[in-house]
């Protein structure tokens, strides 16, 4: 009986140990990302500035993908 309430308590103290390491500080912004780790996501490269961004995202003109609004703006006249 003695070891069973050893138990609980061992339990009881990882339990609130592994909580609190969890809510530490950047802990959890990792899991918190919107997108899952490893889910294939086409990019594209800004022929502008060169920056990449999902493909989703782009500003297309012609072939060529912008990462905005201004950047295709400027290879369009
Ligand atoms: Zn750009």
């Amino acid at each position: 009986m003695k070891y069973l309430v050893l138990l609980v308590v061992l339990a009881v103290v990882i339990g609130i140990w592994r909580s609190g390491r969890g809510a530490g500080p950047g802990a959890r912004r990792e899991d918190t990302k919107p997108r899952a780790p490893g889910a294939p996501q086409a990019m594209a490269t800004c022929h502008h500035c060169g920056v990449h961004f999902p493909r989703s995202e782009a500003l297309m003109l012609g072939d060529q993908a912008y990462c905005c609004a201004e950047h295709r703006r400027q290879h369009s006249v």
